[in-house]
């Protein structure tokens, strides 16, 4: 066999195909044109259009027959992923830490937390692609902490911390943390990363023996491939199926494992806060929590 040929990264197994990041079926103007018309007869977002990017026309998506787990291939570089953040201005416009309401994931989140974990035992909290922190400044309250902790790339966050009444020691990437937490929070933040391993050996390191990490991804199901692939610029793609192996490779105890929301084909623009996390088989949220050795 060709030692060179893809894999399953999570459970080595050799049942893969290549998909295109792109799906240039959709690409072409007359295409983004139908859709520009759906997205104004509807009022909608439902077929945004996303603009392709030269680091992500060079890759591939490998996924797993077995386990379904995907990620591109070859990989994209650190370098290749700060070219296409840098290039994407619209990742660092906001200017209040707090929205008026809380954000119906951070909220959601939160409510997840609390059904899965004995959250009033979490005594210290980091946040991984924390943008405001939401959902560990809900817990740090609750909890009566002082501070939290948030990994965040993005400096203008970095800028907007100090409005946070929660005291947020701000860090860009994890691997300059020290300290040891035990809740470890990273809701849509994982998939982008450009080496899943190193990232995730790092975030166990600064887990407590016995803590936790809760992750929230999108649910790469067979719907997500028809309407969602350009998904600029995840990098690696979860569903069900490889969190059982992803465990596995870190000695680490599932503590839960679901999915939320509604499914990709339908259209969320007018659904109510309690409809978009609803427990769904289908559904276009994928949560899960670890726990460490204790
Ligand atoms: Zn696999």
């Amino acid at each position: 066999m060709d030692k060179d040929a893809p894999q399953c990264e999570l459970c080595s197994s050799n049942n893969v195909v290549l998909l295109k990041y792109y799906d240039y079926f959709l690409k072409d103007k007359l295409k983004n044109n139908i859709k520009r018309v759906i997205n104004t007869l509807t009022f909608s977002n439902r077929y945004k259009i996303v603009k392709q990017h030269d680091v992500f026309k060079a890759v591939k998506i490998v996924k797993c027959s077995d386990c379904s787990f995907a990620a591109t291939y070859p990989k994209v570089t650190l370098e290749d992923l700060d070219t296409y953040y840098s290039s994407h201005q619209v990742y660092a416009k906001r200017d209040k830490l707090d929205r008026e309401i809380p954000g119906p994931r951070p909220m959601s989140n939160f409510n997840y937390l609390s059904e899965h974990i004995p959250l009033q035992r979490i005594d210290s909290v980091i946040e991984f692609g924390a943008a405001g922190a939401e959902t560990s400044r809900l817990i740090a309250s609750k909890n009566n902490l002082t501070q939290i902790a948030a990994v965040e790339p993005i400096d203008n966050w970095h800028k907007l911390y100090n409005q946070s009444k929660i005291k947020i020691n701000p860090y860009y990437s994890v691997f300059d943390v020290k300290s040891r937490y035990s809740l470890l929070v990273a809701s849509h933040s994982i998939e982008f990363v450009a080496d899943l391993y190193a990232n995730l050996k790092k975030m166990i390191e600064i887990i407590k023996p016995g803590g936790y990490l809760f992750f929230e991804v999108p649910n790469c199901n067979a719907t997500w491939y028809k309407v969602k692939r350009r998904r600029v610029p995840a990098t690696y793609f979860f569903s069900t199926g490889g969190i059982d192996s992803l465990a596995k490779k870190y000695n680490l105890k599932i503590v839960h494992v679901g999915t939320f929301g509604l499914n990709f084909d339908e259209d969320d623009d007018q659904i109510p806060i309690q409809e978009k996390y609803k427990i769904n088989s289908k559904g276009r949220y994928l949560r899960f929590v670890f726990q460490t050795p204790s």
